[in-house]
């Protein structure tokens, strides 16, 4: 990849979506698009916040906020997880649906982006008090969501579990059975099987691809996985089926270390006896959290937060590789000096595409009431992401500028022909 001037500039972006538009701005200038249409990518299409009172199991109400940006429809019905966090806000919500279109046209699915959340701390809340607070939301975002309109999946702080209690009420507001309105859901309420192990696995498949570029062996490869839920704990288990060496693993309770490799079968097991967090595993050196972005490794892979690759840990990363597992883990300023570095980044919206991909799958088998085998999954998962990846891989080669803004460019491409060709009135 080239050096020089085509990322952002070093300004600090201390607002996510003002990060995204750094990126929509460089490769815009690189592409040649248009003002006019820029200025559309620049504008989310609609925002919605809702407030929701809850009854909580001490008696008392509470009021949480909850969020839906539908960032763009042009090339299909608008698609997007859901994040329970503290720190959900408008921001936060309008950066995510924007690169949720991004993701969805570089991974070639007829779908626009979209991206919702809840202000909460789902890990200080009982299993009843979400399921109020995930039908309140929905009763409140009924008429946003909808099969052919906008469809929620999980995000962080959400699984299986809240998808499922959001089709209920969904289905209990429009009565009626539409499984296709939300992906992400249990396999018996019609669910995909796959689902839950796509974006660990599409992140796989994207460093393998990133690999053979670089052309390096995974099995004489090491690497280091940032989150162990459901994107890093997949994509740690998957890298190291593939001969990867997983040095590194770590969750916001604690970090580990085993230059031999960690037994990722024996984190997943000791994770899942011990309330789903790390803290306690013995099968590695506990280490610092932000050692692990700086470990002596091959491959990073960062799979839990935003913002954690800063321009300082940018300076003393020792990776080769860098796969976004995360959404948006990489400042703009982080990302003009990992280029100086000549550091492949594979970035968030082609290397987590894996799951909106299987997000799709499984729309189109509730669409069909057909279903595929895991298998048929995999497969069709596994050669839509080697697509994506050449693809964002040539772009990025063809305007001599880094994959990041390979992937932005690969997108833009499709969304402006869509605005094109439906044209503006
Ligand atoms: P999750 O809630 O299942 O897991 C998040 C993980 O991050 C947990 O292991 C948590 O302990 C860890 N974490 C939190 N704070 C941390 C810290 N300070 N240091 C280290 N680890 C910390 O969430 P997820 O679904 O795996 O999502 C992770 C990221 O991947 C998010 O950026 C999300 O937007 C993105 N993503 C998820 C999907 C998906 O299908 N789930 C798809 C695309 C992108």
């Amino acid at each position: 990849m080239t050096t020089k001037t085509n990322t952002a500039t070093a300004e600090q972006h201390d607002s996510m979506f003002d990060a995204v538009l750094a990126r929509l701005d460089v490769a815009a200038k690189i592409y040649g698009l248009s003002n006019e249409i820029a200025n559309i990518l620049r504008s989310p299409q609609k925002q919605v916040k809702v407030s929701l009172p809850i009854m909580m199991d001490n008696g008392k109400q509470e009021v949480f906020e909850g969020f839906r940006t539908i960032h763009s429809t042009i090339l299909g019905p608008s698609k997007g997880g859901i994040r329970y966090a503290t720190d959900v806000c408008d921001d936060e919500v309008k950066a995510l649906s924007a690169w949720m279109t991004f993701k969805c046209a570089v991974a070639n699915l007829p779908y626009g982006g979209a991206k919702g959340g809840i202000k909460c701390d789902p890990r200080k809340m009982s299993v009843g008090e979400l399921e109020r607070l995930t039908k309140a939301y929905t009763v409140a975002m009924a008429d946003v969501f909808g099969v052919d309109k906008d469809i929620p999946a999980p995000d962080m702080g959400t699984s299986g579990r809240e998808m499922a209690w959001l089709l209920d009420a969904f289905n209990k507001v429009h009565r009626g059975d539409f499984p296709g309105v939300v992906t992400g859901k249990p396999v018996g309420l019609g669910g995909s099987l796959g689902r839950d192990a796509a974006t660990g696995r599409g992140v796989m498949v994207a460093t393998l691809a990133a690999l053979s570029k670089m052309k390096l062996d995974p099995k004489k490869v090491t690497a280091a996985v940032q989150g162990f839920g459901n994107v890093g704990s997949h994509a740690a288990r998957l890298l190291s089926e593939q001969g990867i060496t997983v040095c590194a693993i770590g969750d916001h309770t604690a970090t580990f270390w085993n230059e031999k490799g960690i037994d990722i079968q024996s984190a997943l097991r000791y994770v899942k006896e011990n309330g789903g967090i790390l803290k306690g595993f013995t099968g590695a050196v506990e280490i610092k959290n932000t050692e692990l972005l700086t470990a002596n490794v091959d491959v990073l892979v960062p799979a839990a937060l935003q913002n954690v690759i800063t321009e300082e840990i940018a300076h003393s990363i020792k990776a080769k590789l860098i796969v976004e597992g995360a959404n948006g883990p990489t400042t703009p300023e982080a990302d003009a000096i990992l280029q100086e570095k000549k550091i492949i980044v594979v970035p968030d919206i082609l290397a987590n595409g894996g799951g909106v991909t299987v997000s799709y799958f499984e729309w189109v088998q509730n669409k069909y009431g057909y279903y595929w085998t895991e298998e048929e999954v995999n497969k069709k998962h596994d050669a839509s992401m080697n697509l994506a990846f050449e693809s964002v891989w040539n772009n990025g080669q063809q305007y001599k500028t880094t994959m990041r803004i390979g992937a932005y460019i690969t997108a833009m491409k499709k969304v402006e022909f869509g605005i094109k060709a439906k044209g503006v009135y």
